[in-house]
């Protein structure tokens, strides 16, 4: 199964393949946008234009293509942040076989995939075996692409110095053989060697025809409905919020939506018994971590009310979603402190009868 085609981003498309073809294209990048934006897609789309070898670029029908879009191009390389693998000095094909693992599984679901968790890393071992790979000639083409998602969790000062100048000399002089595609929605958290060498290009949000047409994939609807996102088009674009990644922000997603949905109808039942039920099925001080979603997602589906009654000219209906968007705020800031789940849902949804009904 191929990559899930890139939507939308014509404008950004345009000058990439434009710079591409007129050889003015930087040999070091960072993309950088948004979390879920699609820079990683992005960037392999770019991976793919540069080493197709057709003349309309990227064809999609050349064996070039083909491979790039099923990832088993031996000229593109992706790396992104992994578990610290168990071997202290890995070797190069320890390293390899680890990604092709992962990208297997990225790919397994047309590459869409939910953000690493924070202990993953770009280590040391990979970063060498980059520059490694960096050294050697194109394996079938003339251009090797390289493209390093998550840039800001490289640790290539991990105590190896040696490691960590090959790949800033890499970054500043790649040969012309070579692109390196770094991605980043914290490039503040770069190191200030690695961004200082790269020329950064902005991914801004994805417009909304963009979103729609990603959305009516049948791969992407088919991965959104298993993921338990509520299945209406409009409420599916205004939670990804221009950034289609946030939909597969993590497998409790699914489940903050659904418990979020729940709280708000428990609100606007006429029955107190039912927002009693409601605040007792919240559970005590544990699980804080899914209280905070449910609250985040409560904060999404009160923005799409706020946005539908302004858009149907209802101030009388904005006004009062925008005070209930005011509670859950309130509620979100207490529920990062320490005060429990159950006290903070009683009171939340007294006010969100109040201000809803
Ligand atoms: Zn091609």
């Amino acid at each position: 199964m191929p990559l899930i085609e890139l939507y939308g981003r014509d404008g950004l498309r345009n000058l990439l393949s434009e710079s591409a073809r007129s050889g003015r294209l930087p040999g070091s990048i960072l993309l950088q946008g948004p979390h879920g934006v699609g820079k990683q897609r992005l960037a392999l789309w770019l991976g793919q234009l540069l080493l197709c070898t057709s003349e309309d670029k990227p064809c999609g029908k050349c064996k070039s293509c083909e491979y790039a879009l099923n990832l088993t191009h031996p000229d593109l390389h992706w790396y992104f942040p992994r578990p610290r693998l168990k071997d202290p000095d890995p070797s190069l094909s320890d390293v390899v076989s680890d990604y092709q693992e992962a990208i297997a599984e990225r790919l397994a679901n047309g590459g869409l995939y939910a953000a690493p968790p924070g202990n993953e890393a770009i280590y040391v071992a990979t970063v060498r075996a980059l520059v490694q790979q960096a050294s050697l000639s194109p394996a079938i083409g003339t251009k090797k692409v390289f493209v390093i998602g998550d840039a800001e969790q490289m640790a290539p000062r991990e105590g190896n110095e040696e490691s960590a100048n090959a790949f800033l000399k890499l970054l500043e002089e790649p040969s012309a053989k070579t692109t390196l595609i770094m991605t980043s929605s914290e490039p503040g958290a770069l190191l200030p060697t690695i961004r200082s060498r790269a020329v950064s290009i902005r991914v801004p949000p994805l417009d909304e025809a963009g979103m729609r047409a990603f959305l009516a994939d049948p791969r992407v609807a088919r991965a959104l409905d298993d993921a338990g996102v509520p299945k209406s088009t409009a409420e599916r674009v205004a939670l990804a919020a221009g950034a289609p990644g946030r939909l597969f922000g993590d497998e409790s997603r699914g489940r903050s939506i659904i418990a979020a949905r729940k709280l708000i109808d428990a609100a606007l039942a006429p029955n107190t018994s039912v927002r009693h039920a409601a605040t007792l099925a919240i559970g005590g001080s544990g699980a804080r971590g899914s209280f905070t979603d449910t609250l985040d997602a409560m904060l999404v589906l009160i923005g799409e009310r706020i946005r539908s009654a302004l858009h149907d000219s209802n101030d009388a209906r904005a006004l009062s979603a925008t005070r209930a968007a005011d509670a859950i705020g309130r509620a979100r800031e207490r529920a990062s402190g320490n005060v429990n789940p159950q006290l903070i849902t009683a009171q939340l949804l007294d006010e969100l009868a109040a201000s809803l009904s």
